[in-house]
């Protein structure tokens, strides 16, 4: 499998039975039932979001970068990409996206994470984690700790040959988008990064569009 596969969409998204336009650090948290397809696309450009998967049919189980990255023996997703549970059920899989890099290991931004990486001042700013804790509280069928390390898309996070990470440009445009069909009954849980410390969106955040296809 190479690094990154570009595979173009076949989906009409006036034929999407749910579209929602989420703004800068708002989120959602949704079921994708097996068979659906969902679409993140960036409206703007230079626009990261996390993204997080859980086993909606076994509150125990959620999306594993470990088992997706060994399972498929490449460290980014990429269209072909299957993402795998913690339990190596087989959640989804990526059937197009126009864009080169999406991350698999720079997790979401949190407080701590802002106080550690930029400055102490930082540590009260709106991030990543905040929306997804906030997101899954109304839910009732899971706690913090249902929440792990999750893929951020329209992101590039490489892995330097001296086996370091960072956050690089945002290599998404305007129109770039990711697609994932659903393997399974899925909830999906999106933060759409307020992060303006580095420029995974481009010191910028903006709105994205999510499609739901059945
Ligand atoms: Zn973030």
């Amino acid at each position: 499998m190479g690094r990154y596969i570009i595979r173009e969409s076949s989906k009409n998204e006036a034929d999407a039975a749910f579209s929602q336009t989420i703004e800068a650090g708002d989120g959602i948290f949704k079921l994708i039932k097996k068979g659906q397809t969902l679409r993140i696309t960036d409206l703007c450009g230079q626009q990261g979001v996390d993204v997080y998967f859980m086993d909606a049919l076994d509150c125990q189980d959620h999306y594993s970068p470990l088992k997706t990255i060994v399972n498929q023996k490449n460290l980014y997703i990429t269209s072909g990409t299957v993402l795998m549970s913690e339990g190596a059920k087989e959640l989804l899989k990526i059937t197009a996206t126009n864009c080169p890099e999406h991350d698999t290991l720079g997790g979401a931004c949190s407080s701590q994470s802002n106080t550690v990486r930029y400055a102490h001042s930082t540590e009260y700013m709106h991030n990543c984690r905040d929306t997804f804790i906030r997101l899954i509280a109304g839910d009732g069928r899971y706690l913090k700790r249902d929440v792990g390390a999750n893929i951020n898309v329209l992101t590039s996070v490489p892995f330097t040959p001296e086996g370091k990470t960072s956050f690089n440009v945002s290599p998404s445009k305007k129109g770039s988008y990711i697609e994932f069909e659903a393997l399974t009954d899925v909830m999906l849980l999106i933060s759409n990064c307020p992060q303006i410390n580095n420029p995974c969106a481009g010191f910028n955040p903006t709105e994205i569009k999510l499609n739901v296809w059945n």
